[in-house]
């Protein structure tokens, strides 16, 4: 249980400045269960704090975890310069509550991409020395050949890695559609491991981190939702 004026909470999740907070609770625009707080010095228990601003119902959260179905065109980037930001999909307040990306898609990459405020939680996901399972649709330029897949298994040279790079797994889903399994996450990894096995990446789409399914989460491209306790468990 956090103890915080309102105006420091409405700030806490990204309504604006300590001051526009203020003016927003002295101009009776926060009502919690049903009656207006126009005094921003109240100090509610915020677990499980429900407010109302600007007509719509909030719930306090400390931090917010997000998963976005990633559309293309659109680059992870803080500082984008050709293409609009992830961010921008997201309501305004994600970006004054600091949130960002949990690693990188590219621009052109479509599917699950974590987003969340909680800098412990995007070093700890971000971390090389955590092995998470990230699951790639890649479509293939030529077609998926039994030789193919041996490669990526077997393990292929990128030119400014140490070692060659294997995938986990590597399954065909059709003629032109490889399910690649990697560990790592490096720059490009996946098109450029199909580019060293002789192939070439004509699109890319993440469909899990972990055991989290893109698909359970029954997002349309540009779609997002906040992941609960039980959904952050499978990231592991
Ligand atoms: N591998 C790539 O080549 N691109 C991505 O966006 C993610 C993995």
């Amino acid at each position: 249980m956090s103890k915080l004026t309102l105006d420091r909470i409405l700030q806490s999740q990204g309504f604006g400045s300590r001051k526009y907070c203020r003016s927003l609770i002295e101009d009776g625009e926060v009502a919690i269960n049903g009656e207006v707080v126009d005094d921003y010095r109240f100090t509610p228990d915020t677990d499980g704090l429900a407010f109302t601003l600007f007509d719509e119902e909030w719930t306090y959260r400390e931090h917010v975890y997000i998963a976005l179905n990633k559309p293309a065109n659109f680059e992870c980037s803080r500082k984008p310069s050709h293409h609009p930001g992830v961010l921008t999909i997201l309501p305004e307040q994600f970006s004054w509550r600091d949130v960002q990306p949990v690693g990188r898609l590219d621009h052109d990459t479509t599917g699950l991409l974590l987003m969340s405020d909680d800098g412990a939680f995007i070093h700890a996901q971000s971390s090389p020395k955590r092995h998470v399972p990230k699951v790639y649709a890649a479509t293939t330029h030529d077609a998926v050949t039994d030789e193919l897949i041996a490669q990526l298994l077997g393990g292929v040279q990128l030119h400014d890695e140490p070692a060659p790079l294997a995938a986990v797994t590597c399954r065909k889903l059709d003629a032109h559609l490889l399910e690649i399994v990697l560990e790592q996450g490096k720059y490009h990894q996946v098109k450029r491991m199909l580019a060293a096995a002789g192939n070439h990446c004509s699109a890319l789409r993440r469909t899990a981190i972990g055991g989290l399914q893109l698909n359970a989460l029954d997002l349309e491209e540009g779609e997002w939702c906040y992941l609960d306790a039980a959904q952050l468990g499978l990231l592991v």
